[in-house]
Order: C-alpha cells, then sequence, then structure tokens
C-alpha cells in the first residue's frame, strides 16, 4: 500500500495557476426585438455579484442595430473575471425572414475560426485570447401559447454550434400559472423537436451532476424580469421595475427567475460551460474546417 503522498496540493497549484491567468467567460443574448436583452445585459452587470466592484455607469437604452460587445473585468478575492456579453439586434422583424439566423451564427463561427487560426500556428501564443460565445441565451416571447416556427428553426440551429439557454422574456406579462404551463409546453417543444439546450443530459459527468442539473432542467426555461433601475424597498436599493402595483424586484425568487439565470452563468456552471465549448462545440468546428481543408 502506499503511503500519504499529499497530492491533494495540487488543487492548491490549479488554484494559483486559475488566479494567476483569471478567466474569460462570454456571452451571448438573442432574440426578437422589445423582448429586454439589452435590459438584460445591464441587469447582469448590476446584479449582486458584482456589489464588490459596481458597474453603474451604464446608459439609457438605444435601440440595438448591430451586434456589439460590452466587456467588464472583476475581480474578487484576488480571482480575475473578464465578462463580456455580445448584445444583438432583434430578429425576426421582416416580412421575411428567411435566414434571419446568419449574422448571429457567422459571429459565432467567425470567433472558432479565430481561435483556430492562432491554434494552427507554428509559434503560438502562450495565451490565446478567447472570444468564443459559451452560452447563448435565448429570449422566448411570453405568448404563453408555445414555441412558434421561427423560435424553433432558430434553436435547432443554434444548439447545433453551441450552447443554449432559453428564458421567457418579460415574464412579469404572465402570472405564476401561465409562466409554469408555458414553461412546461417549451420543454416539450423542444424535446419533440430535438433541440438540446444546456445543461445536456448526455454531458453530465457523474450523479451529483445529474442531481444538479436535473433540477436545473426542470426550471428551463427560466421565467426572467430584466431592469437597470434601482428602486428603495424597505430601506435597501433593489434592482426592479416600478409597476402600477409595486416593485419587481428581479433578484428576488418569489417575483422572477432571474438568479437562477445569474448563478447558472456566473456562479455554478461557468467552467462547464467553457469546457463543453471548447472539448464539443470548438472540436466539431474544428474537425470541420480540417478536413474541409484536406479535400
Ligand atoms: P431588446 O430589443 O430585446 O434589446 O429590448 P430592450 O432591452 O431594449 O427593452 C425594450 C423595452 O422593454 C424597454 O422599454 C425595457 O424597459 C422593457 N423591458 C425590458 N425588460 C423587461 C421586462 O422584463 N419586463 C417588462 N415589462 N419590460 C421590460
Ligand atoms: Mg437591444
Amino acid at each position: 500500500m502506499f503511503g500519504y503522498v499529499g497530492i491533494e496540493a495540487v488543487l492548491d497549484q490549479l488554484k494559483i495557476k486559475a488566479m494567476k491567468t483569471g478567466f474569460e467567460f462570454n456571452i451571448m443574448v438573442v432574440g426578437r426585438s422589445g423582448l429586454g436583452k439589452s435590459t438584460m445585459v445591464n441587469t447582469l452587470f448590476k446584479s449582486k455579484v458584482w456589489k464588490s466592484s459596481p458597474v453603474n455607469k451604464l446608459g439609457p437604452l438605444p435601440q440595438t442595430l448591430q451586434l456589439q460587445s460590452v466587456t467588464h473585468t472583476i475581480e474578487e478575492k484576488g480571482v480575475k473575471l473578464k465578462l463580456t456579453v455580445t448584445d444583438t439586434p432583434g430578429f425576426g422583424d421582416q416580412i421575411n425572414n428567411d435566414k434571419c439566423w446568419d449574422p448571429i451564427l457567422n459571429y459565432i463561427n467567425d470567433q472558432y475560426e479565430r481561435y483556430l487560426q492562432e491554434e494552427v500556428l507554428i509559434t503560438r501564443q502562450h495565451h490565446i485570447p478567447d472570444t468564443r460565445v459559451h452560452i447563448c441565451v435565448y429570449f422566448v416571447p411570453p405568448t404563453g401559447h408555445c414555441l412558434r416556427p421561427l423560435d424553433i428553426e432558430f434553436l435547432k440551429r443554434l444548439c447545433r454550434v453551441v450552447n443554449v439557454v432559453p428564458v421567457i422574456a418579460r415574464a412579469d406579462s404572465l402570472t405564476l400559472e401561465e409562466r409554469e404551463s408555458f414553461r412546461w409546453q417549451i420543454q416539450e417543444d423542444l424535446k419533440n423537436n430535438g433541440i438540446y439546450v444546456y445543461p445536456q443530459k448526455c454531458f453530465d459527468e457523474d450523479s451529483n451532476d445529474k442531481t444538479l442539473n436535473d433540477k436545473i432542467r426542470e426550471k428551463i426555461p427560466f421565467a426572467v424580469v430584466g431592469a437597470d433601475r434601482e428602486h428603495l424597498v424597505n430601506g435597501k436599493c433593489v434592482l426592479g421595475r416600478k409597476t402600477k402595483w409595486g416593485i419587481i424586484e428581479v433578484e428576488n425568487m418569489a417575483h422572477c427567475e432571474f438568479p437562477l439565470l445569474r448563478d447558472l452563468l456566473i456562479r455554478s456552471h461557468m467552467q462547464d460551460l467553457k469546457d463543453i465549448t471548447h472539448n464539443v462545440h470548438y472540436e466539431n468546428y474544428r474537425v470541420h474546417r480540417l478536413n474541409e481543408s484536406h479535400l
């Protein structure tokens, strides 16, 4: 038998290494215009995660006319996170929406291509800047019925190339019962159309993953509300939407599920999203491209 080796010291080394290099994490928001995508970008940056280094200088929102990225670097307990959110213009506003997904899919593939070009250089950079989209948040309009054909077609294409998490946008326009039945309907529509959103069952690594992810899968799509203003509620500043009936607090689980989305993206699944992007989606792209160039 072996004596005590002290292998766990490697954990400290990994931690030090991660702290030195920091994390780069890229999120993209996609959906029809007017569903609150740009607001959600601000909600993410203004939400509680960043209380240590709040980002308050965000201005009013013009209509989003082109793909644009906002990056903030956050440091907490010595860990650096460079978070980039790419906002996209609404699609599906035209009479003919054929191929309206092309600009988005092209952007995702362009980032894979950039990474690939760096990787195949003979003298590779020690650290390749990572602009690949690690997760795409897809905004479903709160119709309360079922997924529209356009959403189905778009989602089918997106899921093949990137991690996707759908959300029910502007969920404050639905009652709690409507949210539940809409969620159930969307889950059925996804299943019936072979659309595999994140977290996918086939990537659960062990029973702990499965237990945690099963709980998340039950709740997807999260019913979210976005806001970029703070209001005083019981003496505390909270992020929320002011309505005739009171304040809808975005970080209050009794009001909406934004906290579930935020935690999935930034707290619990960031590394997993990065791993799947690299090992599955980027790998598919790389194999496809290298096969192509050898024809
Ligand atoms: P985008 O076109 O998807 O980027 O949508 P915007 O973020 O520009 O939001 C469009 C309008 O919807 C703005 O007036 C927002 O204040 C409002 N809005 C954003 N999120 C929500 C939400 O969760 N609920 C409600 N009721 N309105 C929202
Ligand atoms: Mg916008």
